[in-house]
């Protein structure tokens, strides 16, 4: 995949329609008030870049899961009202069209002045978004001029509003799009030394491609979480009733195999932190790897692990994170995740975390200022970190 894209720095926008597509898909309380705005602030460096270029900026993002009908209830007129306060255009807000590709959307893109702002309806109202449908991709892009991807969060999703309207418009990148394949694709392509992955969460299956296109690159790869389980049973341990996904074993045992030849470390948990019931007060035990008992499971790796993973921690020169060691949301087995947060954050280390629960627990956990990147990108960090080339990102322009 090539990382060297077009940037909003490359294009002279002055005085051009821009279409920018944003990740704005913000949580809300049920009232539809937005409970944490971080991604619109996010968005606005890209946009106000386009401000100061004089260009004529429509924004466009999706909420939700409207199914592909106009459904108020998913409507980004808290978003517009939003931007209108933190981008304070001096009195001017930024609209909101009624639709997407429709008569609204149309005269108002075509109203727009150099350096105003305006936001479409949410492109999920249109089935035809998520199956990228070209008619619709072409209709988005008759709107504008330029497009701009900054939604890093979808660039693993085809759609038409983040791939498909690339095929008809110069089409560049915004500066998260660019802070994520710069950090990412950097660490990738030329790591510091040790590189050491950290690979936790709730299943193997969802991160096989990661831990096999990461054994090609890293020095150490620590793996805790419920999938460490599966991988301490391939390596013959005694598992109790921990979480295993029993039709993964040989897979787990490939790339036990994989590591030894390609001379990576693979470090999985000695001993682990206990419990006979998925409970957040539940008598917790330790037990070595090698003999968990009948009626136990692990939900957090145990206090040896905690030290060798945190040296590991400690002494890298990069470290890519995704997913928690154990069971975080409940404090008697976050321990696990707070230690190996804690190192990586007192570390020199290049320390890359990717979106979704990892982000989350070392926000919760308050390490989050002394990271170097977390991702804005759940999936879409973990198939980069898996090198699949993501569609959003294929269909920006070239440097
Ligand atoms: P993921 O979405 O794959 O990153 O997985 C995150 C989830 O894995 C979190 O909700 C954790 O509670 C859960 N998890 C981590 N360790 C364990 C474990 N040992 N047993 C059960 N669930 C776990």
């Amino acid at each position: 995949m090539n990382y060297n894209k077009m940037t909003v720095t490359d294009i002279n926008a002055a005085g051009k329609r821009v279409l920018v597509r944003c990740d704005f898909n913000v949580p809300q309380d049920k009232d539809g008030a937005i409970t944490d705005d971080k991604r619109i602030r996010e968005s606005l460096p890209t946009i106000r870049q386009l401000i100061g270029q004089g260009a004529r900026v429509i924004l466009c993002s999706h909420l939700g899961r409207p199914k592909g009908e106009f459904n108020m209830k998913y409507s980004l007129a808290p978003v517009a009202a939003r931007l209108t306060e933190l981008l304070d255009l001096q009195g001017q807000a930024v609209e909101l069209a009624a639709d997407v590709i429709g008569p609204d959307a149309t005269a108002k893109a075509a109203a727009l002045k150099d350096g105003q702002v305006m936001l479409l309806e949410n492109v999920r109202f249109h089935k035809e978004e998520e199956q990228n449908d070209p008619g619709f991709s072409k209709s988005l892009a008759l709107l504008a001029e330029i497009y701009v991807n900054d939604a890093f969060g979808t660039a693993h999703r085809a759609h038409a509003s983040t791939a498909g309207a690339a095929n008809y418009l110069p089409a560049v990148c915004g500066f998260l799009i660019k802070k994520e394949i710069d950090i990412m694709g950097g660490a990738l392509q030329n790591p510091k030394r040790p590189f050491v992955a950290v690979l936790g969460g709730a299943k193997v299956s969802d991160k096989i491609g990661v831990i096999n296109h990461l054994l090609d690159m890293v020095d150490t790869i620590i793996i805790g979480g419920a999938m460490a389980y599966t991988f301490i049973k391939a390596d013959n341990g005694t598992i109790g009733a921990s979480r295993c996904e029993d039709d993964r074993l040989d897979y787990a045992r490939d790339m036990l195999v994989k590591a030894r030849e390609k001379g990576v470390k693979l470090m999985l948990p000695e001993d682990n932190m206990c419990a006979r019931e998925f409970k957040a007060d539940a008598e917790a035990r330790v037990f070595s790897s090698t003999g968990i008992e009948d009626g136990w499971m692990g939900l957090d790796i145990g206090p040896e692990a905690i030290k060798r993973f945190s040296e590991a921690v400690s002494s890298a020169g990069t470290v890519i994170w995704n997913g928690p060691m154990g069971v975080f949301e409940f404090d008697r087995f976050a321990e696990g995740t707070r230690s190996v947060a804690r190192a990586l954050a007192d570390s020199a280390a290049v320390s890359i975390i990717g979106g979704g629960d990892s982000a989350a627990a070392v926000e919760q956990l308050g390490f989050a200022a002394k990271m170097t990147h977390i991702s804005t990108g759940g999936g879409a960090s973990l198939e980069f970190l898996e090198g699949l080339e993501l569609p959003g990102i294929a269909c920006l322009n070239d440097r």
